[in-house]
């Protein structure tokens, strides 16, 4: 039997210039789903405070240039409050989530007492010391945070794995429940007058665009883990994954949009061509 054609697709949050880096994220996403699959774009905008509808038009009209196309409709998390409230509300259904007043302060202050010994960090940053765990969803205020209770969503869900299919790690990776209470903690599901948050609105939004492999830098691997706990719990279907390596600057580090150097347009008004473009991505 033939394999099914993949569904994948690029999603960019439109808080600066596309540089070099997104476009090695969209063209590995474009060449996985192949002539005969589908290559959706995803607006990942719910960080409304730093995204702008000039990012956006951008990121059309750079994609555009990079010989691009996509398949409609493009999906923009803005406008789908509504559809991350109701998986919030499962979460809480199933007595998942606790709200949390806990400011980074607070949480840099608890993990300096003497007792906490050393501190771990997660791929949201330090595993967050449980503070508020105890406090119970009746008390949430608006400008609480939603936590994921880790162990409780572990407890509901069986053996969890998914298959990476990048050359960077391949093959099948294991979630580790012991590890993911201790490296990874009670994840932010929804932030502070946010409604969602990133590890929410992609798992949602890669079942809704009926996704079949996730790709994106390896930068995101270790998300990876929390979004299969996820959905599984939300009881959405698994896709596999293709983590790509990240386009770095010369001295290393990953690009950032504010790293206007190398934004795709400037490249554009420097006269290079997308050939140029994709040579200098060895693509
Ligand atoms: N919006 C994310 C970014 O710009 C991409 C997340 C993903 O592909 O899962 O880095």
């Amino acid at each position: 039997m033939l394999p099914e054609p993949a569904v994948t697709r690029f999603a960019p949050s439109p808080t600066g210039p596309l540089h070099l880096g997104h476009a090695y994220a969209a063209l590995i996403a474009a060449r996985r789903a192949g002539p005969d699959g589908q290559f959706l774009l995803r607006i990942e905008d719910i960080d409304e405070s730093r995204c702008r509808p000039i990012f956006e038009a951008q990121i059309y009209e750079d994609l555009q240039w990079l010989g691009l196309t996509w398949s409609e409709p493009v999906l923009r998390q803005s406008d789908r409050k509504a559809v991350y409230h109701d998986g919030l509300k499962q979460l809480a259904a199933l007595g998942l989530l606790y709200p949390c007043q806990c400011r980074r302060a607070d949480i840099r202050a608890a993990m300096s007492a003497p007792q906490e010994g050393v501190v771990t960090y997660g791929p949201d940053g330090p595993v967050y010391p449980g503070l508020c765990r105890g406090r119970r969803m009746s008390v949430a205020g608006a400008g609480d945070a939603l936590r994921l209770d880790m162990g409780k969503a572990l407890s509901l869900v069986g053996d969890l794995s998914f298959i990476e299919t990048g050359p960077l790690r391949t093959g099948m990776h294991r979630l580790d429940p012991a590890r993911m209470i201790a490296e990874v903690g009670d994840v932010v599901v929804s932030r502070r007058d946010m409604g969602t948050s990133y590890h929410l609105s992609v798992v949602i939004d890669d079942a809704a665009q009926g996704i079949t492999e996730v790709t994106r830098g390896i930068d995101l691997f270790e998300a990876t883990f929390v979004h299969i706990l996820l959905q599984a719990v939300l009881k959405l279907p698994s896709t596999s994954y293709y983590h790509h390596d990240v386009i770095r600057d010369d001295n290393g580090k990953r690009l950032a949009k504010r790293d206007d150097a190398r934004a795709i347009a400037r490249y554009r008004e420097e006269g290079l061509t997308r050939e140029d473009v994709l040579l200098r991505l060895g693509l």
